[in-house]
């Protein structure tokens, strides 16, 4: 597995449970975010109504569903969880609905894809809690309106731009999650550090979040990963340098790359002369799939500068060339 991949391993989940943030105090960084839920979610305690329908987009592992959990536990309400793909037909979809409880979240994983006859029934129900389904076939088939409890739906999807415009405009709060920052993953990895009874000074945790390609999930499984090499290298505790000889034995870079990150950028400026590219040609020379390019190597990229997508397609910037210290030709983008 790719140690930067912003994915969850199973693994994984069963050790996150211990450390993932249950409350939004303990929520660290997106103050927009934060301020903005708090006020949401205080007002609606208030009137004792169920949240408005929130819909939470960035790229993964920035701590979506971590904050879907958080809604639910701060409204005091269950929380029922599911996912795009996993929603084939609409009764399953319906099946979820009329198992919430008044005020439930019911967070929708990778919303994006929903088929378009999950979607239809979505519609009413977000809109009017209103289920509205067919059952049956041929001439037995027959329509069931049925009320629903009001509830919040949470939707997470990598990418805003994937989703449909009516689904979209039916939810009334919108949240983009952000890369964080150095210092916001230094609080988080020694966060864990904590919860996780590993010993860590600020300057080894500083060293790990500055190379976790602004990215919590990131963070932890470096954290994971170095506190090994720490353990069977040294004593154990993790300092800088310890956390840097262990980021480079395990091939993350001076900026947080990975091989994958390294190999789109080369391939961009070897194959295609720093580009303009599309992204199609780009996933055949690198035998990545187009949707990962997306989703998880270029959003931060391009965050960092080292590329930029233009209406011709992706090229890199002369910091790309600079990371690997080539000469960029006169024509490359700035
Ligand atoms: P996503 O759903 O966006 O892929 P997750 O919510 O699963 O991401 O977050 C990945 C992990 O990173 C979580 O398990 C959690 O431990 C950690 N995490 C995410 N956001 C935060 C945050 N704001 N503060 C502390 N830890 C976080």
């Amino acid at each position: 597995d790719r140690l930067i991949s912003a994915k969850a391993g199973e693994y994984e989940e069963v050790h996150d449970r211990a450390i993932r943030p249950t409350l939004l105090s303990e929520y660290v960084g997106q103050p927009t975010v934060r301020e903005q839920m708090e006020i949401f979610i205080s007002a609606a305690r208030g009137r004792q109504e169920a949240l408005d329908h929130v819909l939470i987009f960035g790229p993964p592992g920035l701590g979506k569903t971590t904050l879907a959990n958080i809604i639910a536990n701060e409204m005091g309400v269950s929380i029922k969880t599911t996912s795009g793909p996993v929603l084939e037909k609409a009764g399953d979809l319906a099946a979820m609905l009329t198992n919430l409880e008044e005020g439930d979240v019911l967070f929708i994983d990778e919303i994006h894809r929903l088929s378009a006859a999950v979607e239809e029934v979505l519609y009413p129900a977000m809109e009017d809690y209103q289920l509205d389904i067919m059952i049956g076939e041929g001439p037995a088939a027959r329509s069931i309106k049925l009320d629903l409890p009001p509830f919040t739906l949470v939707g997470a999807t990598t990418r805003a731009g994937l989703l449909t415009s009516p689904l979209r405009d039916r939810f009334g709060i919108v949240q983009r999650l952000e890369f964080y920052n150095t210092q916001d993953l230094t609080h988080i990895i020694l966060r864990s550090a904590r919860l996780s009874s590993v010993t860590i000074d600020e300057q080894g945790a500083f060293e790990i979040a500055r190379r976790s390609r602004g990215t919590p999930r990131i963070a932890n499984r470096l954290l994971r990963r170095v506190r090994d090499f720490a353990e069977v290298r040294s004593d154990g505790h993790i300092t800088a340098d310890i956390a840097d000889q262990a980021l480079n034995m395990l091939k993350v870079d001076d900026q947080g790359f990975d091989h994958m990150d390294r190999r789109l950028l080369l391939a961009m400026i070897e194959k295609f002369d720093g580009g303009p590219v599309g992204v199609e040609s780009l996933a055949a020379a690198i035998s990545e799939e187009r949707g990962t390019i997306e989703d998880v190597l270029e959003p931060f990229l391009i965050q960092q500068g080292f590329m930029v997508r233009t209406p011709r397609g992706r090229m890199v910037t002369s910091s790309a060339y600079r990371h690997f210290g080539v000469v960029a030709p006169k024509t490359g983008a700035e």
